[in-house]
């Protein structure tokens, strides 16, 4: 039995839900009150069939995994709709980047639908491609152009991944950032001044990676603001560091604090810390284990009954781990509800509605990445995929 409480608010509990909810959609959206809802979502899936596949982030709401045909991480899931080429219509659970990947994955016959076209991703948000690409101008004014290799996380636009596709670099995984840097230190190994790379959107995923597993220290990182005037460095500051990394980060996984891992760990010294690498240095540093959030799934199952954890990742996932292993006790690594917002807009109302959109024949919110973009991203994403040794899982 779980002894240690959940410090969680649940979804749908003391929450006006509708506060964050996406109104993007044309037509009728069914109201959330509608007790038929569950019904209508099934009767829909059923009457479409073979023709729809249905993809769930793990950091979906319960009611809307319910009805996804797989689960996963946002790679894993793009890649499982590569694998079923029979469905015409993928609906992705999830936020605007990994639609798009889906789209850049699978073939030009399957089109693939996002239910509420507000479901962003606040960390892609933070690198535009025009702010990239002044970046970019701005390392060559510097004169240390030469010298860097683009390395972008998974999570950002199809726009930036083909920014790196283009310019030599590649995509990574929380999963597999030690082998992309590692990769990408080698391309410019030979260059006058070393490789550097610059790394987007989120500063937190690079430089605990670059620090913790490949030896970096942090004198050798330095932070590149889109807002400031030259990223809000010098000349000298570029040239002595190996890593630039964005200012971008998750606003979920920023929120977690040192604070709060001493005071749990004041109330029982036998609690494990489980975090996931978008998340501070700070935080990372006082954790038992850091991992993908495949990590934390398969660290969660494999735990002994009666273990102790605290989670920090997205609060849709630590509830449902907790839901599902009620024989370990798993708290959430955070005092205030911290749930993803965007990943949020996606409920029952509008999967009901792209659903029953489908069967009348009407495509709706079709995310649709254009073919020069498509093409360098591919670019940038095989060169993750030939990376050596890693499972490519964020
Ligand atoms: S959890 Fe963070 S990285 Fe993931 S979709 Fe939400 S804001 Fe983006």
């Amino acid at each position: 039995m779980s002894t240690v409480e959940l410090p969680l608010l649940p979804l749908g509990k003391g929450k006006d839900l509708s506060a964050e909810r996406g109104v993007e959609c044309p037509g009728d959206l069914p109201a959330s009150s509608d007790p038929d809802l569950v019904a209508r979502a099934r009767a829909a899936k059923e009457a479409l069939g073979e023709r729809v596949f249905v993809l769930g982030h793990h950091y979906q709401r319960d009611e809307v995994i319910q009805f996804a045909d797989v689960t996963g991480d946002s790679f894993k899931l793009a890649r499982d709709a590569a694998a079923r080429p029979e469905a015409e219509y993928i609906v992705f659970c999830g936020v605007h980047f990994m639609a798009e990947s889906a789209d850049i994955l699978t073939s030009p016959s399957q089109k693939v639908i996002l239910p509420d076209l507000a479901a962003g991703c606040s960390m892609a948000d933070m690198a535009r491609l025009g702010q990239v690409e002044d970046a970019w101008d701005a390392l060559a004014d510097a004169g240390v152009q030469d010298q860097v290799v683009p390395i972008t996380y998974m999570n950002s636009s199809a726009d930036i991944k083909a920014f790196c596709g283009r310019n030599g670099g590649a995509v990574c995984t929380s999963s597999n950032a030690d082998a992309a840097l590692e990769w990408a230190f080698e391309q410019k190994q030979d260059i006058d001044g070393g490789a550097k790379i610059f790394f987007f959107p989120d500063q937190h995923l690079g430089r605990n990676t670059a620090v913790l597993k490949m030896g970096l220290s942090l004198e050798d990182c330095v932070v590149w603001n889109p807002l400031k005037l030259n990223g809000g460095l010098t000349v000298d500051q570029l040239r002595d560091a190996k890593m630039i990394l964005w200012k971008g980060h998750c606003s979920v996984h920023g929120r977690f604090t040192p604070e709060v891992i001493d005071e749990l760990r004041a109330k029982d010294p036998e609690i494990n810390i489980l975090v996931h690498p978008e998340c501070t240095y700070e935080v990372v540093t006082k954790a038992d284990l850091v991992g993908s959030t495949e990590f934390i799934i398969k660290t969660i199952e494999a735990a002994p009954s009666g273990s102790s954890w605290a989670i920090g990742t997205e609060l849709n996932l630590v509830k449902r781990l907790a839901d599902a292993h009620p024989d370990k006790n798993i708290a959430f690594l955070e005092k205030t509800v911290c749930f993803c917002s965007t990943m949020n807009r996606i409920d029952l109302p509008h999967l009901v509605w792209a659903l029953e959109s489908l069967v009348a024949g009407t495509e709706v919110n079709v995310i649709e990445v254009d073919a020069d973009t498509k093409r360098e991203a591919d670019v940038a994403l095989q060169r993750m995929l030939d990376l050596p040794g890693k499972s490519h899982r964020d």
